[in-house]
């Protein structure tokens, strides 16, 4: 019997990237975050051998070897139920309905594999880099689309009866556009959330805003593609360019008003937003305009106790785990479960 420490791996799988860590058993940080491609689209096979290469990359970094990890943690950009995924999202076709916890732990030597998807991957490293933080965590991520998790007192996401809880992105929110249309969102229903708080979101609100006659002259009606308009806007808000600030801020408004149904139903007591957000100059502004929604919405006892108004509620803070806080929370969850 080998008395060798023993570490966890989180591979935090994207799009277009892997993102991987190792913690130790006490879940310090060994070495620094590896990354490399994913190569999703081209099959589960083709990625389970860039997570190879990651692993090999991480245990030659921290001088062990592979026997000596414990246990895996997987996170996936799509929704799953014990290890299979349940729809193609920005995965390739055959992803679907393969149990892929299962083939990778198989494909490694039997080394037990925790999977979830990336929202509450994101939640669980933010829960674990707050390390003096004990109560639960409510995440929501404006990206691409709008992710969310929830991490319970003492560290489980609740990932729901079938891997499908906390798709924040698709409640329902009643704000309508000028013409009095509900936005479709990419899920294919009116009125979600993320039709309103994404960067698709910003795509359609900036292609609006921008053939409006009083905005003919604006800068960003430059010819150029949406996808680079929608990316320049943040830029234009650091600026206080009036418009690029009108549309932050009605993202701001609607993701708080969001929120507010959120907080009533989960009572998390920290609210944490991450996504690209997170890193902008003006986040300070963002939030101020994401609790003009929340209290709009929000009865005023979810900010402060009524029986001591100095005493908070729900505290709101910057995601703080960075681009490796996936692959952390997933390590982290590997170490609980199978330490
Ligand atoms: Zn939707």
């Amino acid at each position: 019997m080998s008395s060798s420490p023993v570490f966890f791996a989180g591979l935090d799988i994207g799009g277009t990237t892997v993102k991987s860590v190792l913690v130790n058993a006490e879940g310090d940080p060994v070495g620094d975050m590896v990354e490399v491609r994913s190569h999703v689209k081209n099959g589960y096979e083709a990625t389970f051998a860039q997570l190879e290469v990651a692993l090999d990359q991480l245990t030659s970094a921290a001088g062990i070897s592979r026997d000596q990890i414990g246990g895996i943690g997987l996170d996936v950009p799509a929704p799953s139920s014990e290890g299979v995924i349940w729809a193609q999202a920005n995965l390739g076709s055959d992803w679907v309905g393969t149990n892929v916890r299962d083939r990778f732990s198989e494909r490694i030597g039997g080394i037990p594999v925790y999977m979830t998807n990336d929202g509450n991957a994101a939640a669980l490293g933010e829960y674990a880099v707050r390390k003096k933080h004990f109560g639960s965590l409510l995440l929501v991520a404006p990206g691409t689309g709008l992710g969310g998790g929830f991490v319970l007192p003492g560290g489980r996401a609740w990932e729901g009866a079938n891997g499908l809880a906390l798709e924040v992105g698709h409640i329902s929110i009643p704000h309508r556009e000028e013409d009095g249309s509900l936005p479709q969102c990419s899920c294919g229903k009116l009125g979600c959330l993320e039709a309103w708080v994404s960067l698709v979101a910003l795509r359609r609100r900036v292609a609006i805003e921008l053939a409006k006659p009083e905005n003919a002259s604006h800068p960003l009606n430059d010819g150029s593609p949406v996808e680079e308009k929608a990316f320049r806007l943040r830029e234009f808000a650091q600026q206080g360019d009036a418009l690029a600030v009108g549309i932050f801020r009605q993202q701001g408004n609607l993701l708080g008003y969001g929120l507010a149904d959120l907080v009533r139903v989960f009572d998390p007591g920290l609210v944490v937003i991450g996504g690209g957000l997170a890193e902008t100059a003006f986040r300070d502004q963002y939030l101020e305009w994401v609790l003009e929604g929340f209290r709009e919405r929000a009865w005023p006892v979810y900010l402060t106790s009524p029986i001591d108004p100095a005493q908070t509620t729900t505290f709101f803070e910057w995601a703080t785990g960075g681009d490796s806080a996936a692959a952390i929370g997933v390590a982290f969850a590997a170490l609980e479960r199978f330490h």
